[in-house]
């Protein structure tokens, strides 16, 4: 009911000015609110002329800022969810930023970040023009089952309107929307990829078509790379946008598609972001960005430093990465990344399903199916466990391997650092989780802080 909608709206819009009176941080109470008061208020809402969603399981947040930020770099007036959350209260939130108190849509543009579970409660009212589904891999268990499960239930809600950008080396994503106009994107042969999966988890072996054991020209991890049936002929999708000739020295990759190709900064050298950077370009060249202008905004923005971030001071450099956890195979990347990276290594692991444990814990079977043999090497002399979930970390680095006189248990997080060995010219790298973004950014700050009084008493 219409009438419903503008109470909604303007009482949405009076927490807000609450909110900012009593120097609240926003995030997703307006969205709560107006939901609490008329349920179907996306239907109701104005929308922008034109919508982008991304989803998938890993790289949402990044590419959604990403192009966000491209765009606004642009010139142009963006609705975007990055302040609240991506399910259906933090995406109503957006919509009421983005519109005036008459119920009319300020915004020429949205990119919206739409966790995959909540396209039921999306989708039915907001149509995006075009949808980047980044990848569907192993999640956390009890909430998204298995990456089949999540793509049977995209294929559910995705409007038959929307324009599908989808991972072509990603064959559970490749075959979401299969009735969709779709284009594809994926990253040639990088000198780092294999033929055989080393990594615990690997949850596409099977040809679509005939069941046989798929094959891959090039495998980067798990599932993800070029797959090919050799009984049926199968083959995964082509590229219409294909990442190639990547230089990890210069930092580059170049975008090639029907129309031409450019050659991009990367963010930094892990494979996530040069996936995220080859999706956005992707999406941004269907919105009809040419090459030329797409490198020089890219050249504005710097990157996210909340996600990926190093200081050096002195003889030690902090590495602060966010390892999701309940996410096997977000931590394994985070874990292969470390171990391929030089110099020697001590790692604080404290990315505990903190939000959990008031009152209850999800089962820790996702350390199962993580890659931690990975931290079991020559170049990764000292790991802390610390947190509630400290003395399952620690037996998993003991299944893994790593010896004892290598592992440093502390029950509280704010207490790792004054256990670190201090190895010459050693990486120290933290690694939190969502649930334990704060107090990540805290343990860091206090190795900082040491690793200042470090170099003060070198130099004095
Ligand atoms: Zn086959």
């Amino acid at each position: 009911m219409k009438f419903k909608y503008y109470i909604a709206l303007w009482a949405s819009k009076l927490a807000i000015v609450a909110l900012k009176i009593t120097k609240h941080n926003a995030t997703n109470f307006p969205g709560i609110v107006a939901l609490k008061i008329c349920p179907d208020f996306l239907k109701y809402v104005a929308k922008p002329e034109r919508i982008i969603a991304v989803s998938g399981t890993n790289g949402k947040t990044t590419v959604s800022n990403m192009i966000s930020d491209i765009l606004r770099a642009d010139g142009k007036n963006v609705m975007n969810n990055s302040k609240g959350s991506n399910i259906n209260t933090g995406i109503v939130t957006a919509f009421i930023y983005g519109t005036s108190v008459f119920g009319k849509c300020k915004k020429e543009i949205a990119v919206l970040e739409v966790d995959e579970r909540s396209v039921i409660r999306i989708f039915p009212y907001v149509h995006p023009d075009i949808m980047l589904v980044t990848n569907l891999t192993n999640d956390s268990i009890m909430r998204n089952a298995h990456p089949e499960y999540i793509r049977d239930f995209l294929n559910k809600y995705i409007p038959k309107t929307t324009k599908m950008v989808l991972n072509a080396d990603d064959l559970i994503t490749s075959s979401v929307a299969v009735e969709n106009d779709r284009v594809f994107f994926g990253i040639d042969k990088m000198e780092t990829d294999v033929t055989e999966c080393i990594n615990l988890r690997n949850d596409c072996q099977i040809c679509p078509k005939c069941h046989h054991k798929l094959k891959y020209e090039y495998l980067r991890y798990h599932h993800i790379g070029k797959a090919y049936c050799p009984s049926c002929g199968f083959k995964a999708p082509s590229y219409d946008y294909e990442g190639k000739n990547d230089n990890l020295t210069d930092m580059t990759i170049e975008v090639k598609d029907k129309e031409g190709s450019a050659v991009y900064s990367l963010p930094n050298e892990s494979i996530f972001n040069i996936y995220n950077l080859v999706s956005a370009v992707a999406v941004l060249r269907e919105l009809g960005y040419s090459h030329e202008k797409l490198v020089a905004l890219f050249s504005k923005l710097g990157i996210d430093r909340t996600r990926f971030n190093e200081i050096k001071v002195g003889s030690n450099t902090l590495i602060k990465l966010l390892t999701k956890e309940k996410n096997a195979l977000a931590s394994s990347r985070v874990f292969d990344y470390i171990h391929t990276m030089p110099g020697d290594k001590e790692i604080i692991w404290m990315n505990s399903c903190q939000g959990d444990i008031e009152s209850w814990s999800e089962n820790t079977c996702w350390l199962y199916d993580c890659d931690v043999e990975f931290l079991n090497h020559e170049s990764i002399k000292h790991i802390i466990v610390c947190g509630p979930r400290r003395f399952d970390h620690k037996l998993r680095l003991k299944l893994a391997g790593v010896p004892d006189d290598r592992i440093t248990m502390v029950e509280k997080e704010v207490d790792a650092p004054s256990k670190l060995r201090w190895i010459k010219d050693d990486y120290i790298y933290v690694l939190y989780g969502t649930d334990s973004f704060d107090l990540g950014m805290k343990v860091a700050d206090i190795v900082e802080g040491l690793m200042q009084e470090r170099k003060d008493e070198t130099n004095g």
